[in-house]
């Protein structure tokens, strides 16, 4: 079952496409997995202006996802050809569904709400870009180098 949006006390906001190109707004602070993060531990806006919960940043460079706005919907593991993809929090599974499933008001809720996807093959991303086009809330931008 993907996470219902009315289950989430935020609004997801579409990933700022230009995020590569503001380096003062999404300095690179951190690495996970072989991949670069962007304003980890920044507070950011969710859609309706207030603060989002949780202050993950954008994971990813070419293959870059707001993990503030990725509500686990999964459906960019089920297209993705090159299975660039894999739950953060369910590692070695991908698909809609095997998102590892968090506990309201648990350490793990307090830190990401949901689970992400997490592109740990980012190497292998052909720019396809069917995970960007099917994400239902624009978390992904794919930028070709
Ligand atoms: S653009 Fe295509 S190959 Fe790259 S991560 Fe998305 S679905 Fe996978």
């Amino acid at each position: 079952m993907m996470v219902q949006l009315s289950s989430l006390d935020f609004k997801p906001k579409p990933i700022d496409r230009d995020f590569l190109s503001k380096p003062d707004e999404f300095p690179v602070n951190g690495e996970h997995v072989g991949h670069a993060v962007r304003a980890q531990g920044t507070q950011r806006p969710d859609m309706d202006g207030a603060p989002y919960p949780t202050k993950l940043g954008i994971h990813g460079t070419e293959v870059g996802v707001d993990w503030d706005c990725c509500i686990a919907d999964g459906a960019c593991l089920d297209v993705c050809p090159t299975q660039v993809y894999e739950w953060a929090l369910n590692p070695g599974q991908i698909g809609t569904g095997n998102d590892h499933k968090i506990e309201k008001d648990s350490d793990e809720w307090n830190t990401y709400r949901t689970d992400k996807t997490d592109m740990i093959r980012e190497k292998d991303c052909i720019y396809c870009m069917a995970c960007e086009t099917v994400c239902p809330v624009q978390a992904i931008k794919i930028t070709p180098p």
